[in-house]
């Protein structure tokens, strides 16, 4: 029996584990140990909680959680309750899948002040995660900037925008929907530092922009290359570049604005003890399409910066990372003898929830190829459990989170799928054991 610990119960550790099943059959075990009391990874702490039907994928993890084969292992982290080189001698072998959850920092001047606040952090706090319960962002403000230019500044930009009933049918948590109701922002800025043909925002999340109640996205049409140049994009990108441009053809007359401001290059963050505004320098693209600044600025007032300009994965002792791409040292997932990782923490922060599926077949196939005759001779699970109970860790179940899921679908506002426990002792609790 080969037995297998995946590390991280997100979109890469679950395509993994169903990976592992389909090469091995009903020869393998599989541990899946998260950190987190609950399972799936972003999917219940980063995709918006208005985005319901992108969260129902985790209806498809379910499946592969309740095999026999698999075993779900929350509330263990590893590099805290438990070692890699433990793990090591337990499993024939290890899959990395711990994602990138760590904000990359805003390094210019007044990148610091309160009021910068990550997306990890802001998007952590309106979907419940424990560790940002307690953000309590600035709402009391005029205006906020989000900068980025991808599908997370978006989201962003979308929650800011809604009003309490554009929430109905979402699970965002109560603390994020009563402050963002007593919202005072009605200016949005979205800052990119190239144009709108370098945008990289998907044609639905875009559009959705377009609808909302009592905001509107505004563009200014002298950024746009030529309308004879979208057709080089390709068919995506010129169906979100079209969106964009539409947005300059709606009516005003709502309470709030989305602005989008291309060629717009954050330089220093200023105020007194916190955010007051953003110095912005505006830029042009060069012949290799890098976005270069010109030297000329102005300012955007707002008493919020969310910054959305990417992830990286925290490095475990012992393990080979690389600082520029924040992500673990492999090659083609493989990061060394037994030890694979998939996912962002294998490629990256980047592509959607699907793009994770191949690494996890292809990192199912190595592990085939590189488990000798020797392999499936260790102890396992019954090893894991043996230490982490010496150790007084609380291990989480798989039928533990189901009753937790249950207890937060009972306690839901009208309307809403369920209400999320923030703290971690709630989720425990919710256990009833
Ligand atoms: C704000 C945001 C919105 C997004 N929206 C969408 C969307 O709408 N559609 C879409 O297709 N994609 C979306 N994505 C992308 C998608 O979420 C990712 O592609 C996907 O979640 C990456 O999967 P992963 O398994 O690598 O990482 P994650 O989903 O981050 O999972 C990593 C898991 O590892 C666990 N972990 C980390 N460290 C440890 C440790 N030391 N010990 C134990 N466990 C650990 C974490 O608790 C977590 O459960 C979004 C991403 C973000 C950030």
């Amino acid at each position: 029996m080969r037995q297998i610990a995946v590390i991280g119960s997100g979109p890469a550790g679950y395509y993994s584990a169903e990976a592992l099943q389909k090469q091995y059959g009903d020869a393998v075990r599989i541990d899946m140990i998260d950190r987190m009391p609950v399972p799936y990874g972003l999917i219940r702490f980063g995709v918006a909680p208005d985005h319901q039907s992108i969260k129902a994928v985790s209806r498809r993890y379910e499946k592969v959680a309740l095999s026999d084969n698999v075993r779900f292992v929350g509330n263990v982290s590893v590099g805290r309750d438990v070692s890699i080189a433990e793990l090591g001698a337990l499993y024939d072998a290890i899959i990395l899948a711990t994602g990138a959850p760590d904000d990359r920092p805003l390094e210019i001047p007044g990148g610091d002040l309160p009021g910068v606040i990550g997306s990890a952090a802001f998007v952590g706090w309106y979907n419940g995660h424990p560790e940002f319960a307690d953000l309590e962002p600035p709402l009391d403000v005029a205006a906020a900037a989000v900068i980025g230019n991808g599908n997370v500044a978006l989201d962003v930009a979308r929650i800011l925008a809604k009003t309490p009933a554009e929430f109905g049918g979402s699970d965002i948590v109560g603390h994020a929907f009563s402050a963002l109701g007593d919202s005072r922002i009605r200016g949005i800025y979205v800052l990119g530092r190239r144009g709108p043909h370098q945008i990289a925002m998907t044609p639905k999340e875009l559009g959705e922009l377009g609808h909302l109640e009592d905001a509107t996205p505004v563009v200014d049409l002298a950024d746009f290359p030529p309308l004879l140049d979208d057709a080089l994009l390709e068919p995506g990108q010129r169906k979100s570049v079209s969106h964009l441009r539409d947005f300059a053809g709606l009516p005003g007359g709502k309470r709030k604005t989305i602005h989008f401001d291309f060629f717009a290059k954050p330089v220093r963050v200023e105020g007194e003890s916190k955010v007051e505004r953003v110095v912005v320098e505006r830029t042009k693209l060069d012949e290799r399409g890098a976005a270069i600044g010109t030297g000329e600025t102005y300012a955007i007032d707002c008493g919020l910066v969310v910054t959305c300009i990417g992830y990286k994965t925290p490095p475990i002792p012992g393990i080979p990372y690389e600082e520029d791409r924040g992500r673990f040292a492999n090659d083609g997932g493989v990061i060394g003898d037994g030890l694979y990782c998939v996912g962002w923490a294998r490629r990256g922060p980047s592509g959607t929830i699907g793009t994770n599926r191949p690494d996890g077949y292809e990192v199912a196939e190595k592990i085939a190829a590189d488990l000798g005759p020797g392999a499936g001779r260790k102890e396992g699970g019954a090893g894991l459990d043996r230490l982490l109970e010496a150790r007084g860790v609380d291990i989480v179940t798989f039928q533990d989170w189901q009753r937790i899921e249950a207890a937060e679908a009972a306690r839901a506002r009208e309307g809403s799928p369920r209400e999320k426990f923030v703290a971690i002792a709630e989720m425990l609790g919710a256990r009833g054991r």
